[in-house]
């Protein structure tokens, strides 16, 4: 189905038109800091504030305009996830694996801290809970699982059977669902522009506009070459996720970026969008190429997702994602799309997120669709482990494997969304 388009429509980030990152000058960065972060979303600014304010000099740099990245684009969804639940964490990595569901929940806490409180970072941010979805019966034991093996580890989760589903989704379309407590919603601008002027009062040099294009020497003595010039760096943390370039081949081949996309409807009447998500929840379904959708804070719905991995041009996802929000939410029929845009997450080939060191660079990487709490933390957490103050995060002991025939993933991603789509049937 075509989408309904509102006269003010455009292929834009609704969130990035809302919030503007801090100003950051145009000028060659320093010729040399402790330590220097390749890629400043979330990730990078993270790290670079927490070196900084462990009395390092830091200079982060960004290929494109500061606030660019998927960091200000996503849905907003701060969920401590990882592509497992605790008790498979544990079947699969054994103690680490335990490690893995402790510290995903930290990052929660961790952003949860950065956005609430005095001082905390303007954003909007709402602990809102999730709401997975079983998009059909064959996932009702698995969603139920689920909300028991979480409510087990001392998560609080609940299960919901299909006749509770009134009451958090205005929708007839799920066979049951789980709620997940411990979830909130923010803007994501707004948050990656507080995190970038977090950075910068840190004391963080920050230079976008500015590519890294290669890296040599040794840990102590690294030079990265940019396009404003070399820097001569004790440290260097690559913090690009998805966007990773040629700057450290060894971390691009480990990952595959993949597109998903977002549109934004016209501001809803507050009755039909009470009536879309009463609880006003985060809410994502059980399928390989899942649906995501909330309320924003200015009242619109955004609805999220991909028809499949490779990737599609900007309208042709959004008529999709129009077609199934109209189909999971007839009420919405006749509401005009104001904004619709894309991004790229980083899948990794056991879907986890990694970090740690490659020839003395430090990354992180892998968000694998969910990084506003991972990737933030991680950022931290591997700028703690850098200055000495803690030791890596336990991902950074799983093995990371680079993706197979890593040049030809764009020949053979249609082939595995196939196959997701034949699952996601069932
Ligand atoms: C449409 C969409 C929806 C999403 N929804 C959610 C959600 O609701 N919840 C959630 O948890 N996650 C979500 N995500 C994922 C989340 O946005 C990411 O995991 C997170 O933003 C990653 O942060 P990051 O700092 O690691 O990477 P990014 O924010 O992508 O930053 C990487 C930066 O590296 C820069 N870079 C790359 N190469 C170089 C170079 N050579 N030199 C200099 N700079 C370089 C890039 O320009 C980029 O700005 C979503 C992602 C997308 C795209």
């Amino acid at each position: 189905m075509a989408a309904l388009l509102s006269g003010d429509y455009r292929e834009t980030c609704l969130w990035q038109e809302q919030a503007r990152p801090p100003e950051v000058a145009i000028a060659a960065p320093p010729r040399s800091a402790d330590l220097v972060v390749i890629g400043a979303g979330l990730c990078g600014l993270a790290a670079a504030r927490t070196a900084a304010a462990a009395g390092r000099s830091v200079v982060v740099l960004d290929k494109e305009r500061l606030g660019w990245g998927a960091s200000s684009r996503n849905g907003g969804m701060v969920i401590p996830e990882l592509k497992a639940g605790p008790s498979r964490l544990t079947r699969r990595y054994g103690p680490d694996g335990t490690e893995m569901f402790r510290q995903v929940n930290e990052a929660f806490d961790y952003v949860e801290d950065l956005v609430t409180g005095p001082g905390g970072i303007p954003c909007d941010y709402r602990r809102t809970g999730l709401l997975l979805l079983a998009h059909s019966p064959f996932q009702v034991s698995a969603v139920h699982h689920e909300a028991g093996d979480l409510a087990a580890h001392g998560q609080p989760a609940w299960f919901l059977r299909r006749e509770q589903l009134p009451a958090e989704v205005g929708s007839d379309q799920f066979a049951a669902g789980m709620v997940l407590e411990r979830t909130g919603g923010l803007h994501p601008a707004r948050f990656h522009a507080g995190m970038a002027r977090r950075a910068l009062e840190a004391g963080t040099h920050v230079h976008d506009r500015t590519a890294a294009t290669h890296i040599e020497g040794a840990p102590g003595r690294f030079r990265v070459l940019t396009t404003r010039g070399p820097i001569e760096a004790r440290d260097v943390f690559v913090a690009t996720n998805a966007y990773a370039d040629g700057v450290l081949p060894w971390l691009q081949r480990r990952m595959t970026p993949v597109s998903s996309y977002i549109i934004a409807t016209e501001v809803l009447d507050p009755d039909v969008a009470h009536s879309v998500s009463p609880q006003g929840r985060m809410m994502v379904d059980t399928k390989n190429l899942l649906f995501y959708w909330r309320l924003t804070p200015d009242g619109r719905l955004v609805f999220g997702g991909r028809r499949s991995l490779d990737p599609v041009d900007v309208p042709t996802a959004r008529d999709y994602l129009y077609d199934a929000m109209i189909r999971l939410h007839p009420q919405l029929a006749g509401t005009a799309i104001d904004r619709a845009w894309g991004g790229s997450v980083a899948i990794t080939l056991d879907r986890m997120p990694h970090a740690g060191r490659h020839g003395g660079i430090w990354y992180a990487t892998g968000c694998n669709g969910s990084g506003v709490a991972t990737n933030t933390w991680l950022g931290h957490r591997m700028a703690q482990t850098i200055t000495g103050s803690a030791p890596p995060p336990a991902v950074s002991r799983l093995r990371h494997s680079a993706i197979p025939a890593h040049r030809l993933a764009g020949s053979y991603l249609p082939l595995v969304s196939r196959w997701f789509t034949w699952q996601d049937s069932r």
